[in-house]
């Protein structure tokens, strides 16, 4: 059982097709895990959103995806995402929306919770720092848990005593799925933000208790000309090429 895990795919269709080619090569993928924001930022939310659908699939809800079904408002959004997300908004049909709307904020997956932000805020969270980490242990109700949102790729384990240890994820690192508990972060699919501007996923091997972390190149250019040409601001685009 090959599951892959997708997070912040932010409607860049290219990234998003390129981490699958690279995850398919060596073999079909079974399932696909979404941890949040299919869409927003990005110039292809329809598509992206039918190219999730199209695998046997878990997927959790993103302030952009529920931004763009309508059901939260933006103001707690900068102007420039704020603005990505009223585009996205009018791209998507009804069914669409309906599907983004529908998301869980929380999602249970065997011995995994996937939540995009934190089990104590899940939309909204951003854990990168010590104190929300430890949070989000207190509350998991499985050994492991897979966040996304801030969009960078991290691993945090918590030991016997109840320590946490923070790494940071790089290209090629494969972790044994430890005794001890476990929060993921698979980086971001459609706009990575640790420097690294080469799309982010997570392979979990269910048989091997494996989970691998990818960084794989696509077409940067060909996302940047889309989002020109639909009009969405420069300064989206312009990250991609930074990786932030
Ligand atoms: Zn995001």
């Amino acid at each position: 059982m090959r599951i892959l895990i997708a997070a912040d795919i932010h409607a860049n269709l290219e990234a998003f097709q390129a981490v699958l080619r690279h995850a398919e090569q060596p073999g079909a993928i079974d399932r696909l895990w979404c941890p949040g924001d299919i869409v927003g930022y990005g110039p292809d939310p329809s598509a992206c959103i039918a190219l999730v659908r199209s695998y046997p699939h878990v997927a959790v809800a993103g302030n952009h995806d529920l931004a763009a079904a309508g059901k939260i408002g933006t103001t707690d959004f900068n102007a420039a995402a704020a603005e990505a997300a009223m585009w996205t908004a009018g791209q998507l049909n009804y069914e669409e929306r309906r599907y983004l709307e529908q998301l869980p904020e929380v999602a249970y997956e065997g011995d995994f919770t996937l939540v995009h932000g934190s089990l104590r805020a899940p939309i909204w969270e951003y854990v990168l720092q010590m104190p929300a980490m430890e949070a989000q242990f207190r509350l998991m109700e499985t050994p492991h848990s897979i966040i996304g949102h801030s969009h960078v790729a991290f691993l945090a384990e918590e030991g016997d005593d109840g320590r946490v240890w923070m790494s940071a994820w790089k290209d090629g690192d494969v972790v044994n799925l430890p005794e001890s508990r476990l929060i993921v972060n698979p980086g971001g699919v459609g706009q990575p933000r640790d420097g690294d501007p080469r799309a982010a996923y997570a392979l979990y091997n269910a048989d091997a208790r494996t989970i691998t972390l990818h960084r794989v190149e696509y077409d940067i250019a060909a996302t940047q000309q889309k989002m020109r040409a639909a009009g969405l601001p420069a300064s989206l685009a312009e990250r991609l090429s930074f990786g932030q």
